[in-house]
């Protein structure tokens, strides 16, 4: 499934960005932004982050997808322009020049952590 391998890509990365300072927090909310040529299917990718963060740091967090809109580039007359679907010719001088330039990535914006062991904190 098409999700799952994302959802198991997402929490990995959560994981590994945790400061090793912060080891043994916990991820309240991870932010992604999915474009939407990426083909996700957010419900989808909600219940697979969910059974597969089970266990790890980002278990019980939040998933909060952000949809980005597929956004065009005309190498002929440098309009950039965004589309409801992806049609590769420039609506501004019809050229086939065209470079999508958004709308396909899948990018984790934020992770916020949650610091639950605030009752360790040693001097020094
Ligand atoms: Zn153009």
């Amino acid at each position: 499934m098409h999700e799952m391998g994302i959802a198991l890509e997402v929490i990995r990365i959560a994981g590994e960005s945790i400061p090793a300072e912060h080891a043994g927090a916990r991820i309240e909310r991870i932010n992604l932004k999915v474009g939407k040529l990426a083909a996700v299917v957010a419900d989808s990718l909600l219940f697979c982050f969910q059974v597969a963060s089970k266990d790890t740091p980002a278990e019980g967090a939040e998933l909060v997808i952000e949809q980005i809109p597929v956004k065009l580039y005309c190498r002929d007359c440098g309009r950039q322009w965004t589309v409801e679907e992806p049609v590769f010719v420039c609506n501004g001088c019809g050229s086939a020049q065209v470079e999508m330039i958004s709308g396909r990535e899948l990018d984790i914006d934020t992770i916020e952590l949650v610091d639950e062991d605030s009752d360790d904190n040693q001097p020094g």
